[in-house]
């Protein structure tokens, strides 16, 4: 059978492959996406109601120049949908004047002038009642931070590449992929394609790709919270912002309660390693609650929590927890976005431009270098 023919092929439409789509629709190209689910689906990283998005970047200063055009590209979609995708609620971060957070948050606003405050854990508490953060505390807060409504992102990605053009096969998984001289085949369950360029953004399905490199990607199971309380309005914007606090060596985060969910809380430290995605305990075990709502009687005393939802997802983890944007080792053609260590979603519409770029052009203008595979790879694989 004659393979269908792009100029460009999208193996996964998650987060980051919904907004690669988006990008090569976008340049006018002839484009395809295949997901395995459906668009907005729970089966991968990007579910859950909303993501947080921050310019205080405690994991590394130098995303911050890639936040800056995520946000831009976000408020693109925004206009381009018509949809509203991000609330700026303001962020509040808060921890221990020795925690990776503080130490994290003070090396990003050395190296950046980004708008900020920095408080005394009691002036927080003040200016934000519904906390109770431990006398010792450093808080900070960040007037840009806020959340995105992580599945209409993704829908409103798809949407708007479809309008420009692409094709978007759902419910087809890709089985295998190979390089011909200058094209690459996909086969999926249901056909055969070509394209010059393959970007893959296959989220926690992305670990065989570099297993044979050495670069060992690990999956791992996290769990998502909703808590309606008698007093919820306290914890809805605009006068409760979203959050992210480190307590006791452990990272939790949470968002102000939207519609009649309540507030989301997770936490970010901690989980257990998947073999397979497929095979996901998608279960609530006591284990996954039980430190969220020690977590939640020690720093929102007013809160009485009662679960409406809880949502189970996954976190791909990369070596060095930082993202990997880069041509496949062996393969020019093929372009790679995995790793995302769950902190990727408020970067995916920049991830799409970047990896569109990579595909294209072979470079981007984007100041990606720490995010490249070789800082990953052993010498003999260079
Ligand atoms: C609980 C949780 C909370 C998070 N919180 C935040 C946050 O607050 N802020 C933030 O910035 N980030 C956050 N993250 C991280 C962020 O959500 C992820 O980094 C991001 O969503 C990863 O997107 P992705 O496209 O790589 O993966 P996915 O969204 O999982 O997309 C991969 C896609 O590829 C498809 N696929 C895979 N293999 C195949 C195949 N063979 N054939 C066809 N399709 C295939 C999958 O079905 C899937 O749709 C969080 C993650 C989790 C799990």
């Amino acid at each position: 059978m004659t393979p269908m023919r792009y100029d460009v092929l999208v193996l996964g439409l998650g987060g980051m492959g919904s907004a690669t789509l988006y990008h090569l629709a976008k340049r006018g190209l002839h484009v395809c996406g295949i997901e395995q689910f459906g668009v907005g689906h729970d089966r991968g990283s990007s579910h859950g109601a909303a993501r947080v998005i921050r310019k205080a970047y405690l994991e590394h200063p130098d995303y911050v120049p890639l936040l800056h055009r995520a946000y831009e590209l976000w408020e693109e979609l925004e206009q381009r949908s018509g949809r509203q995708l991000f609330v700026k609620s303001g962020l509040l971060l808060a921890g221990p004047p020795d925690s990776t957070t503080v130490q994290g948050l003070n090396a990003c606003y050395r190296e950046h002038n980004l708008p900020h405050r920095v408080m005394s854990a009691r002036e927080a508490m003040n200016e934000y009642p519904r906390f109770s953060l431990p006398d010792d505390g450093i808080a900070f807060f960040d007037p840009e931070g806020g959340y995105l409504f992580v599945e209409d992102c993704v829908e409103a990605h798809i949407a708007q590449a479809a309008k420009l053009g692409a094709d978007v096969r759902l419910h087809e998984e890709v089985e295998s992929w190979h390089v011909e001289g200058d094209e690459v085949i996909v086969e999926t369950e249901r056909g055969t394609f070509s394209a010059p360029k393959l970007v893959i953004t296959a989220g926690p399905w992305s670990s065989a790709v570099l297993g044979q490199f050495g670069v060992r990607l690990q999956v791992m199971r996290k769990v998502q919270l909703w808590y309606d309380s008698p007093n919820i309005e306290q914890f809805r914007g605009p006068d409760f912002p979203t959050w992210f606090v480190e307590s006791g060596g452990e990272m939790f985060y949470g968002i102000p309660a939207i519609g009649d969910w309540g507030i989301k809380v997770a936490q970010h430290t901690g989980g257990q390693f998947v073999q397979d995605p497929n095979a996901l305990d998608r279960s609530l075990r006591p284990e996954d609650e039980t430190p969220v709502l020690e977590f939640l009687s020690r720093t929102f005393p007013d809160l009485a929590p009662r679960r409406t939802h809880f949502s189970v997802c996954m976190y791909t983890m990369s070596p060095d927890e930082h993202f990997i944007l880069d041509h496949h080792p062996d393969h020019e053609n093929v372009v790679l976005g995995c790793g995302f260590s769950g902190h990727g979603f408020k970067f995916a519409s920049v991830v799409g431009e970047i990896l569109c770029q990579l595909a294209l052009d072979g470079k981007t203008r984007h100041p990606i270098d720490f995010l490249r595979l070789r800082r990953l790879l052993a010498p003999a694989a260079l």
